[in-house]
């Protein structure tokens, strides 16, 4: 009779451990995630770059409110459409951030082809419709 074979999989002590991103779905190691001492596992459940483009995206509502709180002729019109700007401007940038992680290519070779945005763009929205229900 044959032993049987015992195939060594390699996960020696010198991988880094990976967890997948809650909001943008790519697996990442534990380094790019931040510390979050209230959970469990010990990291947040989204990555850096997703959880700072929330972030950044909250900062830029909360200013402009409050921009529109301290300046009482300011025009909201133009408040809300510098709001969206801001946010848009923010939105392309984590998108872009994401799509060089995920094919490991330049801003450059992203900005050459504006399908690889739309496509990440849609792909998001299905994520975050996907976790509501
Ligand atoms: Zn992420």
């Amino acid at each position: 009779m044959t032993s049987p074979v015992f195939i060594s999989i390699n996960s020696g002590s010198h991988e880094k451990p990976l967890k997948k991103c809650s909001k943008c779905g790519e697996i990442k190691p534990f380094t790019e995630y931040h510390k979050a001492s209230e959970r469990k596992i010990g990291i947040k459940s989204a990555c850096k770059v997703c959880c700072n483009y929330a972030k950044a995206k909250t900062c830029v509502k909360y200013k402009e409110k409050y921009k529109e709180r301290s300046k009482k002729w300011g025009n909201p019109e133009t408040t809300k459409k510098r709001e969206q700007r801001k946010i848009k401007e923010l939105t392309r940038s984590y998108i872009n951030k994401l799509l060089r992680a995920q094919y490991e290519i330049t801003t450059n070779e992203i900005n050459k082809i504006p399908q690889l945005i739309e496509l990440k763009k849609v792909e998001l929205k299905n994520k975050r419709l996907c976790q509501k229900n």
